[in-house]
């Protein structure tokens, strides 16, 4: 009896690694599908409050809240919003993220991992007669990215809990990360960290940012140990104060966390010569350097939720 328990406890160990997804693996080609759909014409460039919005909230809800583990913190997992269009001047209502959380095992702090989903929309057609602008990489990648690091943390638990916001109105302004931290569900000092990602999904140099640590130099002790990922190297940098636009500290959603003295790293690829234009397509990407890339980012939210735990 004791012999063929021990025999069971053994099958039953094997069992559970084959479930679920085994430490630091990411599905490459759901990732790559999910770029695909929400960057596809069908979603019409993903303009605030559009019918192409609406398919892709749709999209992302129906993957994060069939997620085991996951939490609403928001209505229906959604946490709608006004802002004031800085052209128009007008009030632009319900607009709306995509939050979702996964809490931790030991820990009440955060990790708050955020992407925008939204991109420009319709525009004047390029000389190729193209009007979608499907950004693609800026941010379908990011979101898709979202979608499959919940799905692993969702079957790997975190120590620390993981808040997943899929942000709305990055364009206009980080309309969506300013709504997230204006009416955050939990006090602000309880996150450790924000990790923002925006245009993962393609370098001729097989580089991605990691910017921030010149912030938040304890961050950088932890991600200088990751050890690198073959067709996507990490590299430090743009986050010196006075350097114009190369310093990204408010270029994308992190920067509203920013603001709010939140504590954040932002993951993202130099401007390439598709950004903002209707070429910032499905075609356009590197998928191996994208798959890497996703890698690479799990691989550094899997060494700060271990490493910040002991500090605490
Ligand atoms: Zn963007």
């Amino acid at each position: 009896m004791h012999i063929l328990s021990r025999k069971l406890g053994t099958i039953i160990l094997v069992l559970a690694s084959f479930t679920g997804l085994n430490a630091q693996e990411i599905d490459g080609s759901k990732l790559l599908g999910h770029l695909e759909y929400l960057s596809s014409d069908a979603l019409e460039g993903r303009r605030p409050l559009s019918k192409g919005s609406t398919l892709a909230q749709k999209y992302i809800l129906k993957e994060l809240a069939s997620l085991d583990l996951v939490k609403p913190l928001y209505p229906d997992f959604i946490q709608n919003f006004s802002f004031e269009d800085r052209r128009t001047k007008k009030m632009l209502v319900g607009a709306a993220n995509i939050v979702v959380f996964i809490p931790g095992q030991s820990s009440k702090k955060l990790i708050v991992i955020t992407a925008h989903y939204d991109h420009v929309g319709m525009g004047k057609p390029s000389s190729a007669g193209d009007s979608i602008y499907n950004g693609a990489d800026d941010n379908a990648s990011g979101t898709a990215a979202l979608l499959v690091l919940a799905e692993y943390f969702s079957k790997n638990r975190p120590k620390h809990g993981m808040l997943f916001a899929a942000l709305d109105a990055e364009e206009m302004g980080l309309q969506g990360a300013r709504a997230l931290v204006k009416d955050f569900p939990y006090p602000l000092e309880q996150i450790l960290l924000n990790v923002n990602m925006d245009m993962l999904s393609r370098s001729e140099a097989k580089e991605v940012y990691v910017s921030g640590t010149s912030y938040y130099p304890h961050f950088k002790t932890i991600l200088e140990k990751i050890p690198s990922e073959t067709g996507s190297t990490l590299r430090f940098g743009h986050d010196i104060p006075g350097t114009g636009a190369d310093d990204w500290t408010r270029s994308s959603d992190h920067g509203a966390f920013f603001e709010k003295k939140v504590p954040n790293l932002y993951f993202g690829v130099e401007d390439h010569v598709d950004y903002h234009r209707p070429s910032d397509s499905f075609a356009g990407i590197h998928p191996e350097f994208y798959k890497a890339t996703v890698k690479l980012i799990l691989k550094s939210l899997l060494a700060l939720d271990k490493n910040l735990l002991e500090k605490q």
